[in-house]
């Protein structure tokens, strides 16, 4: 097969990492529901797998297939986004620093504010959009940069550019849960970000019926350490998910065109609608980084933010009659969902910084789903009526 580095992301989301398999000529990588290899002689094993946990060709085919859609090197894949972050971090030694953008997903300031700090993490969060307050939070021993774009749940912006020198610069390690944006929309590897993160649970699963992580990097030395944590810590998928997650990331280009085109007219239903207070998207030029948006992302993507107008009994009333957008937790499937961040998705987060991050009462989140865009859009507009 050509080398998959010269191909267009739709081939490599199709082909790379997958060939046909040698036994059978399975066009499909077959589920390898093993825990462990047989050895020809002690030590001398038929390819390098040894150990379920260690290796697994049903996880090799991924994390070559999801390494590939972000043009990185070395995929290492967990059991999910949260065990992709946690194998990160175990790349910090006590009272190293992390900066850590303001509003990141919840599970994630968890991990850092209720596992690492005892540990002795110390971490300052910053807002990132704010040039100055970024350069002013780094110290002596920032050893990690860890930033979302667009961020959870406000959709701020970002600037990989700025991350980037600013890390340099302090000689920190630069991450970014690419969760939202996808390999389809934005490459942080492209601009010189050491790691990328996602929860392959949201949209690289797309169908809600699986969790995942993975961390892509380029520098060997990094991926041998992580590959390490991986094998130490013990946090894998399981070879069916891994399954399962080969066969979503072939349709991934398809899905997020359909996401952002529906999140795009919804976007603009919800903007001018008069029980919105506010609507917030990457791809309207209401937006205040709009222009940003545009040069590091290829589209929008799939999420909405919206402020309804009136208190919490209003904002409850719309999510409890919503029908065709379910009320859940997670996003990126195929199914639209939408959910109350302060209630939901960022209740870990204590009530006085959601104050200050502006995650209000009224401020809902969508995840867009491919459905028929007008019926989504008669579904809103009926439960905001
Ligand atoms: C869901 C999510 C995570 C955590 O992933 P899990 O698979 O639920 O552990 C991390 N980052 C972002 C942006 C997420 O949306």
């Amino acid at each position: 097969m050509a080398s998959s580095r010269n191909l267009k992301f739709a081939s490599r989301a199709i082909h790379a990492g997958q060939e046909p398999d040698p036994t059978t000529g399975s066009i499909m990588p077959p589920v390898y529901q093993t825990s462990t290899y047989a050895q020809e002689s002690p030590g001398v094993f038929k390819q390098h797998y040894d150990y379920g946990r260690t290796a697994n060709p049903t996880r090799t085919a991924l994390e070559a297939n999801l390494a590939a859609l972000e043009g990185g090197k070395h995929g290492i894949c967990f059991a999910s986004g949260c065990a992709a972050t946690t194998a990160l971090l175990h790349t910090l030694a006590s009272g190293d620093h992390v900066v850590m953008s303001d509003d990141v997903y919840g599970g994630t300031f968890r991990i850092f504010d209720s596992v690492f700090a005892k540990l002795g993490i110390v971490l300052t969060m910053v807002d990132m959009t704010d040039a100055n307050a970024f350069a002013a939070a780094f110290q002596p021993r920032t050893k990690l940069v860890w930033l979302e774009t667009p961020t959870n749940p406000l959709l701020k912006i970002v600037d990989l550019e700025l991350a980037r020198d600013l890390a340099k610069k302090h000689q920190a390690l630069l991450a970014v849960d690419n969760t939202f944006a996808t390999p389809f929309l934005q490459n942080p590897l492209d601009y010189g970000v050491d790691v990328v993160c996602h929860s392959s649970t949201k949209y690289l699963g797309g169908h809600s019926d699986l969790l995942g992580g993975v961390l892509i990097v380029n520098d060997a030395g990094l991926a041998e350490k992580l590959h390490f944590i991986q094998n130490t810590t013990g946090a894998v998928p399981a070879p069916w998910d891994c399954f399962l997650l080969l066969r979503s990331t072939k349709t991934l280009h398809v899905r997020l065109e359909r996401h952002c085109a529906n999140a795009g007219k919804i976007a603009e239903f919800l903007a001018q609608h008069a029980k919105v207070e506010r609507l917030i998207y990457p791809g309207l030029p209401s937006h205040p980084q709009y222009a940003l948006a545009t040069k590091q992302m290829r589209d929008a993507g799939g999420i909405l933010t919206m402020l309804i107008k009136g208190d919490l009994a209003a904002t409850k009333r719309f999510l409890e009659r919503v029908q065709l957008f379910a009320l859940a937790e997670s996003l990126g499937g195929v199914e639209s969902l939408i959910e109350h961040p302060a209630i939901m998705t960022h209740a870990s987060i204590p009530p006085e910084r959601r104050k200050v991050l502006g995650i209000g009462d009224n401020l809902v989140r969508l995840s867009v789903g491919i459905e028929d865009v007008d019926d989504l859009i008669t579904d809103l507009d009926q439960a905001l009526n």
